[in-house]
């Protein structure tokens, strides 16, 4: 009798959202959690904040290594955000989908838009956007504020940056309305699990025994 076995191809989960608003937070601890979820650590020409370590929170790059990088092809997308390059490399991405692992990239607006024009049918296929809204501008600020990483000035381009970033949020096919860290987090979570049931992302893979010699396998 034949045995009806699946694999699951990868999701590629773009989750923006404006600073402060916690989808760092919630990629990384989904993987962390998820044995099937990867983490896509992104570059950076920006400077490591204090405890940020290379290979870990970002790869740390010189604008020079970047652009050589992108002029070699080797981002899935990149832009300048708050003044910095940040992208995503093909390498953290491509093989992970189709291990059928799924990938957690927390880019921004740009990211995701380069993303959606990308004409690989794969990468398509794989495409679930979230973005994560903070419920008003109050509880915006008091993020970035809590956040205690960035200088008045730094913060300010930041809030402008955010308030744009939030005007983008219809352009996701899924918003998360921001509560607290744990109501979040159960949300993306049960997001992730209901998109790996789409058929779309299952192929069968086992054939029977008689069928294996019949194909001389
Ligand atoms: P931060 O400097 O706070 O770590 O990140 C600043 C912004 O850059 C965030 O909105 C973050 O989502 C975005 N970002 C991080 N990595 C990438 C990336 O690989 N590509 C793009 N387009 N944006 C990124």
């Amino acid at each position: 009798m034949s045995e009806l076995a699946l694999q699951r191809r990868g999701i590629l989960c773009v989750v923006s959202g404006p600073s402060g608003s916690g989808k760092t937070t919630l990629c990384r601890r989904l993987s962390c959690e998820d044995e099937e979820a990867v983490y896509a650590i992104s570059a950076t020409t920006r400077q490591p904040r204090t405890g940020e370590y290379d290979g870990t929170d970002y790869y740390f790059l010189s604008r020079e290594d970047f652009e050589a990088r992108a002029t070699r092809g080797e981002f899935l997308e990149y832009a300048e955000v708050h003044g910095n390059l940040y992208g995503t490399l093909k390498s953290e991405v491509l093989n992970h989908i189709s291990a059928g692992r799924d990938v957690l990239m927390d880019i921004d607006v740009q990211g995701a838009g380069l993303i959606r024009e990308n004409s690989d049918r794969g990468i398509q296929d794989a495409l679930v956007d979230i973005f994560i809204l903070p419920r008003n501008e109050e509880d915006l600020l008091d993020r970035l504020r809590n956040r205690g990483t960035e200088n008045d000035d730094q913060l300010k381009l930041r809030l402008r940056n955010a308030l744009d970033e939030m005007k983008h949020w219809d352009e996701y096919a899924y918003t998360i309305i921001s509560g607290n860290k744990e109501e979040d987090f159960a949300i993306f979570q049960s997001m992730i699990e209901s998109e790996r049931c789409r058929s779309k992302r299952l192929k069968t893979v086992e054939t029977t025994q008689l069928e294996q010699e019949e194909l001389g396998l």
